[in-house]
């Protein structure tokens, strides 16, 4: 008989499933192709030596997914609804990545917050950030040291399942710590418990946040780089192009060499900012590149 489940932490050979009672389990895979992440929906039964195995991955509402090394595609999340997206004063903000990520939001149907943290070294956040309100569903401005703006974080969490990414340095995991208090050593604890020795290194947990809503946090996420298989989709992740590609007098216009494109004078106009056709230009090779090399 299977049980329903979802998959709470992501180890290299094992997961943690959580059953609809709220039962903690560890579970093994039944096949080397079968690789739950976190946020999976699974199918899965008890077995003699009190573990459980799963089964089958029910399909996924949303995915997250990043390039390996060798130019591949991993999932690393399932199930999501929102990317919370943290920048600081230091390191400095790179642009690109924030439109990177939020391209992969858009195009993957998650809502996403920009989080602007380390305010108490820099008490306005820069300008470059006023052309993203409209860009994004929440800005919130933050001190992890001095504790300010996490209500307003945790505000934008509750009934989302949110996954944290940015640059390293920015101040993720003290963000991750302050929201989720005592909730994080528990889930520590619990997989210390469950594992033996050296496969019982962590690569995804999904925490449940005090306020409500939930967090997937992964060093695999953290410094994950999105992914757009199809060039002609990188355009949907520039929401604001939407409204001036239509305009534009060829149908399949890319938006770079082609006469009378309504995105290059949306521009030129002011309307479109330089550093964002800049990043989708930037991203179109990318994801160009990367089918070349599937070929
Ligand atoms: P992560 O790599 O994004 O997970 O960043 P960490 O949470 O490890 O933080 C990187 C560094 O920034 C650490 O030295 C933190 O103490 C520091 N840090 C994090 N948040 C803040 C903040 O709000 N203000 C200041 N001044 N430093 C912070
Ligand atoms: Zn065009």
């Amino acid at each position: 008989m299977t049980e329903h489940g979802l998959v709470v932490a992501r180890y290299r050979r094992h997961g943690l499933i959580e059953d609809d009672g709220g039962d903690r389990i560890v579970c093994q895979f039944i096949s080397r192709s079968l690789q739950p992440v976190v946020g999976d929906q699974v199918q899965w039964r008890a077995e003699p030596d009190g573990k459980g195995m799963v089964t089958a991955v029910l399909p996924r509402k949303s995915t997250l997914t990043r390039i390996d090394n060798r130019g591949n595609p991993e999932v690393v999340a399932a199930n999501l609804s929102q990317l919370v997206v943290v920048l600081a004063p230091s390191p400095a903000p790179d642009w690109f990545l924030l439109d990177r990520y939020l391209g992969a939001a858009a195009l993957t149907g998650l809502k996403s917050v920009i989080v602007f943290n380390k305010l108490d070294l820099d008490h306005s956040p820069p300008g470059a950030l006023a052309d993203y309100g409209d860009l994004t569903d929440s800005i919130c401005l933050t001190s992890a040291k001095q504790k300010t703006g996490l209500t307003e974080l945790a505000g934008c969490m509750v009934a989302e399942r949110s996954v944290m990414i940015g640059q390293s340095g920015v101040g993720k995991s003290s963000l991750i710590n302050a929201l989720l208090g005592d909730a994080r050593q528990a889930v520590n604890e619990l997989s210390a418990k469950s594992g033996r020795g050296r496969h019982t290194t962590t690569t995804a947990v999904l925490y449940g946040l005090p306020g409500g809503g939930e967090l997937i946090d992964s060093p695999g996420v953290r410094d994950y780089a999105p992914y757009i298989a199809d060039p002609r989709e990188v355009e949907h992740g520039f929401k604001e192009f939407g409204q001036f590609s239509n305009d534009c007098r060829f149908n399949d216009c890319r938006h770079l060499a082609e006469p009378e494109c309504a995105v290059k004078a949306a521009v030129a106009a002011g309307k479109i900012t330089a550093r964002r056709y800049e990043s989708f230009k930037t991203l179109l090779e990318l994801s160009e590149s990367l089918q070349e090399k599937r070929r």
